[in-house]
């Protein structure tokens, strides 16, 4: 294995260094793939020999890969490894699409444990901790990957899936656990069973003091760790943030402070580029833009120049006051959920947290496009808390808030609560009404 230990605290001189090293393997070995080689829009692929020439390269995104694993199944041609070293299938959901074969050799395999526990070691968990691990192991990447991140940072593992909830809650009190893996809404659903089933347990009796979280959004407002914090004595930590074409779990918050660190330098190059247009934007503290990947090593389907389609803001990239050198930076949003407003980039968290700080909103709200981009204007539905009467001098008065947090002009439609169509208990937060 010569993928190092603690690569999260080396010098970045050093992490060049291994960084070059790493390329000038991958590149020997991409050399042989028939996707960069053959099949790619851009191929024959000319591979530079120098790691900072590799912007030259055209971008890949996952509509090539879908479309190259559905020509060349199950794997794609961009597999670049023998059939029979594969050690391990995963596959996506396929939500937005086909379903994703993921294929990992042994070496992949305790990569990624290794770096995922890097992220959970980062947000506090240890030798000496009991963490019962609540997602659901089937197919996807995050159940067993994060499992065994969480092994691979010396912590004693339990192995429990979704569901059975009342188990869960016995479990917890006979073995004595004292930290939960699991999505951030799964506390709100514990916390029903336990009413129902175990009356005279309140949250904070079941011990849970530390949270391992990621995988939905929520988790980066103040008010829902606070009232973790509260309720339940558990300090929640955002421990899991991962690109599953490209590793699974190699970002995390430390206990330092709430941004992600990116923990995978060693293995991983990132790239910010403009989501726009694709063009390359420095790395540089305070820059915005989309995350764009290059796995430096990896056996199995190794992508150069992935776009992520997560829009990030890179926030530091000094020392972090825990002593890891990993740069830092949060999720601002999805590249296809962004809308452009006068050169302005407004995406629905920014927007959720700007109608999160007017009381009289409820806090639903949808962003509706009937026509293609350019816009002058943010067009905002927002729906009233109970008892707010709408008028003329509201509209104004909220309009101007949200611009002002937003840096745009907002064109706002005040609605009763209630007003717009929730799908699962959610409301679409981006409606394109034109032929894309
Ligand atoms: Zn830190």
């Amino acid at each position: 294995m010569t993928f190092v230990a603690d690569a999260d605290f080396l010098p970045l001189e050093k992490l060049y260094e291994i960084q070059s090293r790493h390329w000038s393997a991958q590149r020997k070995r991409l050399a042989g793939s028939a996707f960069y080689r053959q099949h790619h829009p851009a191929a024959p692929m000319k591979l530079p020999t120098r790691l900072s020439d590799l912007d030259e390269l055209p971008l890949t995104d996952k509509t090539l890969l879908r479309l190259d694993q559905a020509a060349h199944p199950p794997f794609g041609s961009y597999l670049n490894h023998p059939h029979e070293s594969i050690v391990r299938l995963h596959r996506t959901s396929g939500t937005s699409g086909q379903a994703m074969n993921l294929a990992l050799s042994s070496t992949d395999t305790a990569l990624q444990a290794h770096v995922a526990g890097r992220s959970q070691s980062a947000a506090g968990l240890g030798p000496g901790d009991t963490v019962v691990h609540c997602l659901n192991y089937q197919l996807w990447m995050g159940g067993l990957t994060d499992h065994l991140g969480l092994e691979a940072t010396g912590a004693l593992v339990v192995p429990f899936g979704s569901g059975a909830t009342q188990l869960l809650v016995r479990t917890i009190l006979d073995v004595g656990i004292n930290a939960i893996s699991c999505t951030p809404s799964y506390p709100a659903r514990l916390e029903q069973v336990l009413a129902e089933h175990f009356p005279r347990l309140s949250p904070v009796d079941l011990g849970l003091r530390k949270g391992f979280m990621g995988g939905e959004p929520g988790l980066d407002d103040p008010a829902f760790r606070q009232r973790l914090q509260e309720v339940w004595g558990m300090q929640a930590m955002n421990a899991n943030y991962g690109v599953s074409d490209i590793l699974c779990n190699f970002a995390g918050q430390c206990t330092h402070q709430n941004d992600l660190h990116f923990l995978a330098l060693d293995v991983i190059l990132p790239e910010l580029v403009d989501p726009e247009n694709g063009n390359p934007l420095p790395w540089e503290s305070g820059q915005e833009g989309e995350l764009v990947l290059t796995n430096l090593y990896k056996d199995c389907q190794p992508l150069l120049r992935f776009r992520t389609g997560d829009l990030v803001r890179l926030t530091a990239t000094d020392v972090c006051s825990c002593g890891r050198t990993a740069p830092r930076f949060r999720v601002i949003g999805r590249t296809d959920e962004m809308v452009v407003v006068r050169g302005v980039n407004a995406f629905p968290s920014s927007v959720a947290a700007a109608i999160n700080q007017c009381a009289e909103l409820n806090g639903e709200y949808r962003v509706r496009l009937p026509h293609p981009a350019p816009y002058d204007r943010l067009p905002l539905e927002a729906e009233l808390e109970p008892g707010v009467v709408p008028s003329d001098a509201l509209t104004r008065t909220l309009s101007h808030t949200l611009g002002e947090a937003l840096r745009l002009t907002v064109d706002l439609t005040l609605l009763p609560g209630g007003a717009l169509p929730r799908t699962e208990g959610k409301t679409r937060r981006l409606i394109k009404e034109y032929a894309q």
